[in-house]
């Protein structure tokens, strides 16, 4: 769904949507998308810019960094966004400042934002950089790749052989 610049003009927009499975493109991401996403903004234009306020809930399904299990991720996510024209980048540059607060900012180009787009932004920053199965997860063996979480193999650690191998070792 997209809602554009002509429609804020006229009235602040609220719009909900459902995206199933596939549906949005997570451009590589190392997870995918388990069940449908349900999205909810409330959308107003503040002078040229498009404050964004809402909520998005879905799971996905990722594999365990350590332990290649597959791991469950239940995304729930409150976002307050503030998208810039495009245009402004170039136009005035020094008047562009990251705001202290917490707001997001992006940008939109053309005649308004879309939906899927803010979706899909949204459940790629919620996804933790490494995601893993739990904080005790053992993962797997250098050695043998047993599953360490399974059963303990009587492998000899690796031989280290990274300079900072002596600096882990503290
Ligand atoms: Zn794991
Ligand atoms: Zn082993």
């Amino acid at each position: 769904m997209h809602i554009t610049l002509a429609e804020l003009e006229v009235h602040r927009v609220t719009a909900s949507e459902s995206y199933t499975p596939g549906a949005l493109d997570y451009r590589g991401a190392e997870f995918h998308q388990t069940a449908p996403l349900g999205l909810i903004v409330n959308a107003e234009l503040l002078g040229r810019e498009i404050r964004v306020r809402g909520r998005l809930e879905t799971r996905l399904g990722a594999s365990c960094g350590r332990c290649l299990a597959p791991v469950e991720i239940p995304v729930s996510r409150d976002f307050d966004l503030m998208y810039r024209p495009m245009a402004s980048i170039t136009q005035a540059e020094e008047e562009i400042e990251i705001p202290t607060e917490e707001l997001e900012v992006g940008f939109y180009s053309g005649d308004g934002i879309e939906l899927a787009d803010v979706a899909t932004e949204q459940v790629i920053l919620s996804v933790p950089m490494k995601v893993i199965c739990g904080p005790e997860c053992r993962g797997l063996c250098p050695v043998c790749g047993a599953n360490r979480n399974l059963r303990q193999c009587n492998c000899a650690p690796p031989v280290q052989d990274s300079p900072f191998a002596s600096l882990k070792e503290e």
